[in-house]
């Protein structure tokens, strides 16, 4: 006692307000700054406390959220995100969660990844935004050189924008324009998939075949043909993978056959649909697609917002079937996750048919305020950087084998129809019946019971209806990936 109250007393000693000579009363004093303190603590705390249930309060009252039934979200306490680190993410009481959505299947290299951190603050101390109307800067010069570099060969332009909506936008207008540079004018009306997704502009939609999202505002879309997309679990064509040989291009080329003339371009999401439902595509089926458009002189967009950037395994999803499109949009992981900035490339076939006189009007008048922002293209440039230094596509192959293998005992589950996957992108699709693939209804919710069990254990995932996709950052470890499927296996038993 005597002894700690020693140490207390010289402990004041550096306390500036304490003035008084008498080891007694310099004794008293100390309890009392050690009350003090303590007041303190918990006088904040208090008010910490009291400022996160504002927040939560300003949460419900200000924000409309992307994707989401309002009034179910107002119900349940909003959850808000403060830090992250690699592949954690911290809410604003500390709690930690595994970002198993990659936050939206963008990020790659973790949070807080250093190498990026410190590339964005290096860029801040230069310059934050400047515009490409006219000017260029350094970091977008270094990064579209690299993104020809890494794209599928023949991909010679790089057009930046600044999400993957814009990005498709920009390719569905240059493949338009191209055509009517090149006198042929009737090429209007796209050929996409049915279950695609291309993002939320009214363009993009247009292209887009997922009713629950798109069917509403079909009067105010511009039309296209849509042909079945192959989902061999649950076949169009009510067919067998292999045996059906790849009927479903079949569709493709009966299509093109008949109507390539008023055709400017295929687009598809190269080997898995994202936003369907993770629906991973039969070998062959993109090669077919790129052959079915060269033959028919129509061109080929890839949508790899989603794809791009080591998510398939690979670093672009075309290179699974050595596919070069004509145009290509990418987004998501272009900058790691951090930025929003996107870009199309377009062969040098395509940008030379916008080459002429002023006059000639062959301009492609179409650019966004942000285009090619400083510090996104910073961001990208550093990101494909740790792709070289920490060989981030060889280490992935041991870890998309772990994800395989740690997802097979949930074959036999009563409520799982299939679990598809490629590259670091899983997903197990929940069905009622095994046996006869009945599906849940939607409004029973089961991809979102299965998130919310496993928010209770601590990781976050964004189901897509009945199928719950295991989506993690690339940089996450064996033993990280095995903690994501335990708590997934028991999130499924727990909801169905
Ligand atoms: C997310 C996504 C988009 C849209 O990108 P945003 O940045 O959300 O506008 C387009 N295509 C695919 C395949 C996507 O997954």
């Amino acid at each position: 006692m005597a002894k700690s109250a020693y140490k207390q007393i010289k402990l004041t000693k550096l306390h500036p307000n304490c003035q008084d000579e008498s080891p007694l009363n310099r004794w008293l004093y100390c309890l009392s700054v050690v009350q003090y303190n303590d007041d303190l603590m918990k006088k904040k705390l208090t008010r910490d406390k009291a400022r996160i249930k504002n927040l939560e309060e300003d949460a419900r009252r200000y924000i409309w959220h992307p994707f989401t039934q309002m009034a179910e979200w107002e119900k349940e306490p909003p959850l808000i995100i403060e830090r992250g680190k690699g592949v954690y993410l911290f809410d604003v009481y500390g709690k930690r969660y595994l970002d198993a959505v990659s936050s939206i299947w963008v990020n790659l290299h973790g949070h807080r990844k250093a190498a990026i951190d410190r590339a964005l603050k290096n860029q801040i101390d230069k310059i934050a935004h400047s515009t490409l109307l006219g000017l260029t800067h350094r970091p977008a010069i270094r990064l579209a050189k690299k993104l020809v570099a890494l794209a599928p060969p023949g991909l010679a332009k790089v057009f930046f924008s600044d999400n993957g909506s814009t990005a498709m936008e920009v390719a569905l207008k240059i493949a338009f324009q191209y055509w009517d540079h090149r006198g042929k004018t009737g090429k209007t009306k796209f050929l996409s998939l049915i279950n695609a997704y291309h993002g939320d502009t009214v363009g993009s939609v247009s292209l887009g075949g997922i009713e629950l999202f798109h069917g509403l505002y079909s009067p105010l879309l511009f039309p296209t043909y849509k042909v079945g997309a192959p989902y061999c679990y649950r076949c169009f064509l009510n067919k067998t993978h292999p045996e059906c040989r790849l009927a479903c291009t079949d569709e493709v080329e009966k299509v093109l056959s008949q109507h390539h003339d008023e055709i400017p371009a295929v687009v598809v999401e190269p080997m898995i649909q994202g936003a369907a439902g993770m629906v991973t595509w039969p070998p062959g089926y993109l090669r077919k697609i790129r052959d079915l458009c060269t033959r028919y002189d129509v061109l080929l967009i890839a949508d790899e917002v989603f794809t791009g950037f080591g998510r398939t395994g690979t670093m672009f999803a075309c290179e699974h079937e050595g596919v070069t499109p004509d145009l290509m949009a990418v987004a998501k992981g272009l900058t790691g996750g951090y930025m929003p900035l996107a870009a199309t490339l377009v062969t040098q076939e395509i940008y030379d048919a916008f080459l002429g006189e002023y006059r000639e009007f062959k301009t492609f008048f179409h650019g966004h305020s942000y285009t090619g922002n400083q510090l996104g293209c910073a961001a990208a440039l550093t990101s494909l950087g740790v792709f070289e230094k920490e060989r981030v596509l060889s280490r992935l192959q041991s870890k998309i084998s772990a994800l395989t293998e740690e997802l097979k005992p949930l074959r036999g589950h009563p409520h799982v129809g299939e679990i598809r996957q490629i590259g670091l992108v899983a997903a197990v699709e929940l069905v009622k019946n095994r046996t006869t693939k009945e599906p849940y209804l939607l409004e029973e919710r089961r991809g979102h019971r299965v998130a919310r069990e496993a928010l209770k254990r601590g990781m976050i995932i964004r189901p897509l209806g009945n199928v719950v996709p295991l989506l993690p950052p690339l940089s996450v470890t064996i033993p990280q990936l095995r903690k994501m499927t335990s708590i997934l296996k028991e999130s499924i038993q727990a909801a169905t």
